[in-house]
Formats: structure tokens, sequence, C-alpha cells
């Protein structure tokens, strides 16, 4: 029997009152006996004191949350319903230490990691940030859940940057490194990473090199419009059956959808698009993931935090449709 989660009657108990947790789903503590552990927790991880240019995405977890009070829970394209198939709940924020990026990500790491009401060691954990310096945090408490001494996670990777730079102002632990670092702790096996979306213009024409030596696939903004989807889908029959995660910076889509994000590139991804590659993925073993980088102040009718809800909504329905199949 597949777990359920519990969601207010919208007919009952309407989407715009209430205190608004992720989707409206239920707090860790509100999760009835029959749907423990949680398949999933969604979190918010609300620093940005690793921004490389404009802060405020300690903004985002709440500005995704208000704007996910619209997400429904029947997929139509891929007809699973979220709620019918897992059960999933909002484990409030991590802790965050604001004046310090290395301290915030040990204790959201540590944090993410541990068990709560309603979950336990199983329950898989989604991170919303936050700039993308937290991702560490997140793939650290995947792996240390859900992955194998063999080898670090697989990767799937949207962004306009490749966030592979190994210093920047001296400093090791900030938004722009944070896949170096994942690789040199072996939580994320770069040979089984994918970073779709990147763009120029960039610092220097080897910015890439690194990533690439490392054994990143990349597929440009430019390359996805020529083969991306073929190369996705050879990257996706390579990983097979492998621990994924999935890391999602809302700037890997054009700042004319996603105009509220500290880095804008532009040129990106529509909204529709990265939907489509998204639903593209079903058959992915996703054990983790987050979606980062929105950016409130900058979001002017909320696009940017309704899109960054919905592609939420997105990643845990691959896992439904996993689930659903299986
Ligand atoms: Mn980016
Ligand atoms: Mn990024």
């Amino acid at each position: 029997m597949a777990k359920k989660t519990v969601l207010p009657d919208a007919r009952v108990s309407p989407r715009f009152a209430g205190v608004a947790t992720f989707c409206r789903f239920p707090l860790p503590e509100q999760v009835a006996p029959e749907n423990a552990p949680a398949d999933w927790a969604v979190y918010g991880a609300p620093f940005d004191g690793g921004v490389t240019y404009r802060p405020g995405a300690r903004f985002g977890p709440r500005a995704v949350r208000e704007a996910s009070q619209y997400v429904k829970p029947h997929h139509l394209e891929h007809g699973v319903t979220l709620t019918e198939t897992l059960s999933i709940v909002d484990a409030g924020d991590a802790p965050v230490a604001p004046y310090s990026c290395r301290e915030t990500q040990d204790l959201i790491a540590q944090w993410a990691a541990e068990g709560r009401p309603g979950c336990d060691e199983s329950t898989k954990m989604l991170a919303v940030g936050g700039d993308h310096s937290i991702a560490l945090a997140n793939m650290r408490a995947a792996w240390r859940r859900h992955g194998s001494p063999a080898g670090g996670l697989a990767v799937i990777h949207f962004d306009s940057h490749i966030d592979t730079v190994d210093t920047i102002w001296g400093e090791t632990h900030q938004h722009g490194s944070v896949f170096r670092r994942a690789f040199e702790e072996g939580v994320a096996d770069p040979t089984r990473m994918v970073s779709i979306g990147i763009k120029g213009p960039l610092n220097r024409a080897d910015d890439l090199n690194f990533a690439i030596d490392a054994g990143v696939r990349i597929i440009t903004h430019t390359d996805w419009r020529a083969d991306g989807p073929d190369r996705l889908r050879d990257f996706l029959s390579e990983i097979a059956a492998a621990r994924a995660y999935i890391s999602f910076d809302i700037d890997a889509v054009d700042p004319a959808y996603a105009p509220g994000t500290g880095t804008p590139s532009v040129g990106g991804f529509t909204s529709a698009e990265a939907l489509t590659i998204l639903r593209s993925l079903a058959g992915v073993n996703v054990v983790g993931a987050d979606v980062v980088e929105v950016l409130p102040d900058r979001d002017p009718a909320g696009v940017t935090a309704l899109l960054a809800a919905h592609i939420v909504f997105e990643i845990l329905c691959l896992d439904a449709v996993r689930r659903a199949g299986s």
C-alpha cells in the first residue's frame, strides 16, 4: 500500500487561508502513523551568505512556500497523483549561521541527516534555497542517507553556471564551488554528472575545463537546442538506476521567465522547456534534490517563486512515477 499525503481539502479550507507550508504538505508531527516514515521532506535553507553578486535568496523559502499554495497534486502529463503515491512533509527550515557559509553547510547537513517525527533515515530530503551553496549540505545529507560506499551520487544539474570554481575571493565555500567541493568530499561523482543549460559569457575561456576534465557532461543551452535531448537520454541510460541527485538553480531559466535571481544570465530555457526537461527524467532514481537561487526582491509578480514551486512538484512527481511503476 502506498503511503499518502493528507492535504487540506481546498474546497473546504481555501488555498489562500491558513499557515503556508510547501504545497500545503503537513508538518512532520502531523503525519499519521500509516503514512510514516514520510517518503520526502521538503525544507527551507534560508541562507545567501555564499553569493558572488546580488544577495536576497535567504528570503527564497518563504516566497516559494507562499507561491506553492497554488500547486495541485495531480500531474496531468505523468498521470500520477503525488499525494496518493508518496507521503511528503514540510520539515520547516534548517538552522543557518548567517555570517558563515561553511558553518551553515555543516549545520544544514547535520540537520538534514537527523531524524524527526514522522520521518526516518529513509526519508529523502528536498532543500529549497537559499543560494546554491546550500546544495553541498543537502548532497552530504543525501549521500549519508542513500549513498553507496562504491561512489558519489549521480548528479543532474540545471544552471547557467558550472559551479566548479576552486576559490572566489580566496574562499573555497560559496555558491560557485559547490560541485568541486562535493567531488572532493566524495558525495558527488563527476563522471556521473550532467550540467544542463550552461551559458556564456564566462570570466575566462578555460572556465569549464576543470569540470570537463573531471568527466562532467556539459549540455550548454545552445547544445540543448541542437541535440540536447538525445545527449540527456544517453546520459540517463548510462546512469540507469544509480542514486541520483537533482540540483536546480533557477537561473537556468531565462530571466524573462525567472527574473527573481541573484546572478541572472540571459537566453535560457523557458518555463515550459524547464518543465518538459524535468518530465523527461521520469525513471531516474532520485534520492535528494534542491531548488535554489530564488531572490524574491527581484521577482515582480512572484513568477520565479511560482516556477520554483512547480519545479519542486515536478521533482517529487519523478519519484511518484517511479513508485507507481514499480
Ligand atoms: Mn547559476
Ligand atoms: Mn548555481
